[in-house]
């Protein structure tokens, strides 16, 4: 298998290279894993004018997955539009064609303590969002400011095709068969004819899936139910904009953005693999940013584009052993834990594994 490695920028660098650390420990066992290293975001800017360089876009081509880490930083906020970190993300997503957004929001229960709401709501929490990432109003035509009747306009246009809605289906429907055969797909087709579409859609494909108990929700009801009950939802799949804000939300259900890992996904289960946070300037180069949203994204690359569950399941059981043993970086520390450094943390995964 052959991994791109794009570091990119602030933390992005040390949490990758506690991910790779359990790539080579696999990889000391036989795993067949080649990995090349290549700038993204700030750092492909500087190092070649372009926030996705040409080469780092061939190398991640000729892939079978891609680990990221983080972009950005206060100092390229100035840039041009085109020039910045987050522009060498967004397309990356649309040249690979990764249109398939996995979020999963799980709660380990040592850490119940760290969300927001009450240890009894999310406490064994293990929820998927399914999020559609290369259309939606996002990308719709026409769109922009101009001038109307005397003042400015501004406009996007909320657009699904029935074959884009039709493949993130056919994924979402996919994952829920892998988990507990329950998926909830998320519109406001009470308003919007988009959501229309995308509803009809989802019924269609249900009929390749009997044993999936499709159920539908309207976006307003599902942010308060997810906050309600987040419980009582296994996958949820929905478009790009509303699961761009579910998703965050669901991710402070579970105590820290450092824990969660992302999947994004083509047609043939190439993936891109990230942590869902940013490049965290605060506290990069210090050693003391969370690697286990790395390291979790590495095991959801085994599970998704290698269909290696076993080597997932034992990276994630890795992950929840030394969760288990007390040992924390400081983003989820607690009284009574003990503190570990980014390269620490990434050092105990590996004996765990
Ligand atoms: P952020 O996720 O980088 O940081 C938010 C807060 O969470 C900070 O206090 C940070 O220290 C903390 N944090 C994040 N990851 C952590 C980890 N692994 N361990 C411990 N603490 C962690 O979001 P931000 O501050 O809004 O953005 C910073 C930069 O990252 C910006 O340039 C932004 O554009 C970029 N960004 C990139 C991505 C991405 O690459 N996918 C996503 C979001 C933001």
């Amino acid at each position: 298998m052959k991994i791109a490695v794009l570091p990119g920028d602030g933390i992005g660098p040390e949490i990758v290279a506690q991910a790779v650390k359990v790539l080579e420990a696999l990889r000391a066992e036989g795993a067949k894993i080649e990995m090349e290293t290549a700038p993204i975001g700030g750092a492909g800017y500087d190092a070649a004018g372009d926030p996705l360089p040409e080469a780092t876009l061939k190398l991640a081509r000729a892939a079978d997955a891609v680990l990221l880490g983080a972009v950005g930083g206060p100092q390229y906020d100035t840039l041009d539009r085109p020039l910045r970190p987050e522009r060498g993300l967004l397309r990356i997503r649309k040249e690979l064609n990764l249109f398939a957004n996995l979020r999963p929001a799980l709660l380990y229960p040592e850490l119940a303590g760290a969300s927001s709401l009450k240890p009894e709501v999310v406490s064994g929490l293990d929820l998927m969002i399914v999020r559609e990432l290369t259309g939606d109003v996002y990308f719709g035509q026409p769109r922009g400011i101009e001038m109307r009747n005397g003042e400015r306009v501004g406009f996007n246009t909320m657009l699904y095709s029935e074959s884009e809605v039709r493949r993130v289906a056919h994924v979402a429907f996919g994952i829920a068969m892998k988990r507990g055969k329950k998926l909830c797909s998320v519109e406001k087709a009470n308003v919007l004819e988009c959501s229309e579409l995308w509803k009809d859609v989802m019924i269609e494909v249900s009929k390749d899936y009997p044993e999936v108990e499709l159920s539908h929700m309207y976006v307003d009801n599902a942010a308060m139910q997810l906050i309600r009950a987040p419980k009582q939802f296994d996958t949820m799949v929905t478009g790009n904009i509303f699961g761009d804000i579910l998703s965050d939300a669901a991710s402070m259900l579970s105590g820290s953005i450092g824990m969660l890992p992302s999947a994004s996904l083509d047609e043939h289960d190439k993936g891109m693999y990230e942590p869902i946070h940013g490049s965290a300037p605060d506290i990069a180069g210090r050693n003391l940013a969370n690697p286990l949203a790395t390291i979790l994204s590495v095991a959801m690359m085994y599970r998704y584009s290698f269909a290696d569950l076993a080597t997932a399941e034992r990276i994630e059981n890795a992950v929840k052993q030394v969760i288990g043993e007390g040992l924390r970086t400081g983003d989820i520390w607690t009284e009574g834990t003990r503190k570990a450094s980014c390269s620490e943390m990434g050092d105990a995964v590996v004996r765990a594994l």
